[in-house]
């Protein structure tokens, strides 16, 4: 019964889901759902991101957190509008959950919304919120056995962010075995090794977004 119940929540949030993606494609959004645990760096690569790509396109963001208005008020000294989504004790944002914040954008205008969901690396990945595609970022801090134990992230995503590059001299982090690790769930995922401090590696992370935006 109880999986029962499950597989409801789940059925009834995939509909929610492809109604939103209906309205993002009427208005010609790609939408990005980025997924990582707690201090990966999600709102500081956004930050960067932002700051490289909002010249040339129109950008906003969705902050799903449990608790604050923190991350949002980071992201809207970047210029772009942002909405936080407090979560209260909920682990992860919902296809409804994205659908109440869309009435603050003008969703014709823009080119790229991201949503970053609540720091959590189990259950984000099976909600849909109606995105283009799922982007994992992983830190080196967090260690390269995080593929293996938590396939489910890697399996849904399109693109892997490795983030605190600068940092592998100090942990026993493994670029190579946490690349092999995540092909092995998902031979299609792109790899983008970065530092949100020394700025590495964003040329080839924001090319690959461009091509995704321009394809639309
Ligand atoms: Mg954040
Ligand atoms: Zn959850």
């Amino acid at each position: 019964m109880k999986v029962k119940v499950a597989a409801d929540i789940l059925s009834t949030n995939d509909a929610i889901a492809s109604e939103n993606r209906k309205l993002f494609r009427e208005n010609g959004v790609f939408v990005i759902n980025l997924m990582s645990s707690p201090g990966a760096g999600k709102t500081t690569l956004l930050e960067k991101t932002i700051a490289l790509l909002k010249d040339n396109m129109k950008i906003a963001v969705i902050e799903g957190d449990v608790a604050t208005t923190a991350d949002a008020l980071r992201i809207e000294k970047t210029g772009v509008p942002a909405v936080q989504i407090n979560t209260g004790n909920l682990c992860h944002l919902d296809g409804s959950m994205v659908r109440s914040a869309l009435s603050e954008f003008d969703l014709k205008s823009l080119d790229l919304l991201i949503v970053e969901n609540v720091g959590n690396l189990v259950c984000p990945a099976e909600f849909n919120v109606g995105e283009d595609c799922k982007v994992m970022l992983l830190s080196t801090a967090e260690g390269d056995d995080k593929p293996l134990k938590y396939p489910l992230m890697f399996h849904e995503s399109s693109a892997l962010v490795i983030n605190k590059t600068d940092l592998i001299p100090y942990t026993n982090f493994s670029l190579e075995k946490a690349r092999r690790d995540a092909l092995s769930i998902n031979p299609k995922l792109a790899v983008f090794p970065l530092s949100c401090r020394t700025g590495e590696g964003f040329e080839e992370w924001c090319g690959w977004l461009r091509g995704r935006i321009e394809t639309r």
